[in-house]
């Protein structure tokens, strides 16, 4: 193990930052309601508090296998985008019949995002401090203008930056470009949760923590909810499991489980961060197809993230895959490469997540059991803004709404499935050996381009 990785925690840093409090009870006795809600990430939480505005008499359970928020909720980096389509660029590649419809709806949402921040008086550590994307090869460079392009065609503010203004913001040897975006959030993801949490039971959403669903059946007129201890009988359902294993049958192809992980330096002083030219409070990404996210915590450390994306075979999911050495050296021999000055940092935390990874890399949404049972999930790697959009789909789903929302081609369509085992690690291996040569060669290889022509993308 390397020095700086010597004494790392295993607890995210975003959990490890919070009080969470006491853990709701475990459901003990059977119960029915209006309306349930099957995870408590931040998809369900949203799912509750919207549902109880739309609702104000109706009762809203929330059942959550573990405590709210220690999921993927609580291990992301926060960036709050102003997408609900993986960014511009992928919404013009994969739909772009109604691109303009999706950048339009995930700059809303993100505007919404904030007011009911705000109306709530819910403390997120939200900040509007912008993005940088940076750039480290030549066809990176150009897929930057590219982006540039795209975002001033749809009126998206932006600025191209190299030489002493790309420096100014972030000085260092692996990159020559960037692009800004001033309209980018940032949240502190494990408070987020413990807020929305927080106002949900002040709203009168019933939560029960360590109340695993096991099982979803029809009896008459409700759908029953099983628990080890108890059942719940539900009017609608919400299921907002995201990356655990599905609780519908359909589910189990339309995603597939990747491991990301996360490092957290120890805090850094006010020299150390002009050393590498990075006085604002902006959050970055690099620009290749394995990349890395990064961004300042309220402390003044930094979270240097990303890169590696880990399938096991048979959609494996353990709770000993969240450390991986391997990932966690080569993101710290990646961080002393890009940041020199930086090299003797120590490292804190390090933990890894599972990303929900659909074919399309967007998220879809659907309904089960004749209406009653609504889902959201596949959100690949950017779901902090878009699960709130999510939520509430899934809320008009359940009300048989017709909206702007469920008229969505792209949150209708499924995306196409993965294959069965040998055949699905064999496509995730041939896509990121792929993806790989692609960042070394600027070229895309020919397997690539066949899943392009077929609609299906790989990302993290
Ligand atoms: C390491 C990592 C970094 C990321 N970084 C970003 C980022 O910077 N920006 C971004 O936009 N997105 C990011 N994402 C993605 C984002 O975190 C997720 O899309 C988002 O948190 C999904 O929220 P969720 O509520 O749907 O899922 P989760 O937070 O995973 O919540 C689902 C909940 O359902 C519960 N559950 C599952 N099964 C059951 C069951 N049977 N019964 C009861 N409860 C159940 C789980 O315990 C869990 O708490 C990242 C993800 C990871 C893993």
């Amino acid at each position: 193990m390397i020095a700086a990785l010597s004494n790392t925690s295993t607890e995210p840093y975003w959990t490890s930052a919070i009080d969470a409090g006491a853990a709701s009870p475990a459901l003990t006795a059977d119960t029915s309601c209006d309306l349930a809600i099957v995870g408590g990430g931040f998809t369900g939480l949203w799912a509750a508090l919207k549902a109880r505005e739309q609702q104000p008499g109706a009762r809203i359970v929330l059942l959550e296998a573990g405590r709210c928020g220690r999921e993927a909720s609580g291990r992301t980096g926060g960036f709050c985008a102003p997408s609900i389509s993986h960014g511009v660029s992928n919404a013009l590649a994969r739909h772009p019949r109604e691109a303009e419809t999706l950048i339009r709806l995930g700059r809303q949402n993100l505007v919404d995002y904030e007011r009911d921040l705000e109306e709530y008086g819910i403390d997120a550590g939200f900040r509007l401090s912008g993005k940088l994307n940076v750039a480290a090869t030549p066809w990176q460079v150009e897929g930057l203008q590219a982006m540039a392009r795209n975002y001033r065609r749809f009126g998206i503010e932006c600025t191209l930056l190299s030489g002493e203004a790309l420096a100014e913001k972030l000085d260092s040897p692996a990159y020559v470009a960037g692009l800004f975006e001033p309209n980018y959030a940032l949240i502190h993801p494990a408070r987020t949760v413990s807020e929305l949490r927080r106002v949900c039971l002040a709203n009168g959403v019933e939560i029960f923590e360590n109340s695993a669903v096991t099982g979803v059946s029809r009896k008459g007129a409700d759908i029953v909810l099983q628990t080890p201890q108890a059942h719940v009988m539900a009017s609608r359902v919400v299921l907002a499991t995201n990356a655990a294993a599905p609780l519908l049958k359909r589910l189990k192809a339309a995603f597939i489980p990747i491991y990301d992980y996360s490092l957290v330096t120890e805090p850094l002083s006010a020299a150390q961060w002009a050393s590498i030219g990075w006085t604002g409070d902006f959050s970055i990404a690099d620009s290749g197809n394995q990349f890395h996210y990064f961004r300042k915590t309220p402390d003044g450390r930094m979270l240097w993230a990303g890169y590696d994306a880990i399938y096991h075979y048979g959609s494996r999911r353990d709770a000993a895959n969240l450390q991986r050495d391997e990932s966690f050296e080569r993101l710290a021999t990646q961080f002393a490469a890009t940041f020199p000055s930086l090299a003797d940092v120590k490292f804190t935390h390090a933990w890894g997540g599972i990303i929900d990874t659909s074919a399309r890399t967007t998220f879809f949404a659907g309904r089960a059991f004749g209406g009653q049972v609504a889902y959201a999930m596949g959100f690949t790697g950017q779901g902090v803004s878009a699960s709130r959009f999510a939520a509430l789909t899934m809320l008009d789903l359940l009300a048989g709404r017709d909206t702007e929302r469920t008229r969505l081609k792209m949150t209708r369509r499924w995306p196409v499935p993965f294959p069965p085992e040998p055949l699905r690690s064999l496509a995730v291996q041939l896509a990121q050996k792929g993806l790989a040569e692609e960042d070394l060669t600027g070229r895309r290889p020919p397997f690539l381009r066949l899943l392009d022509a077929l609609g299906i993308g790989f990302a993290s």
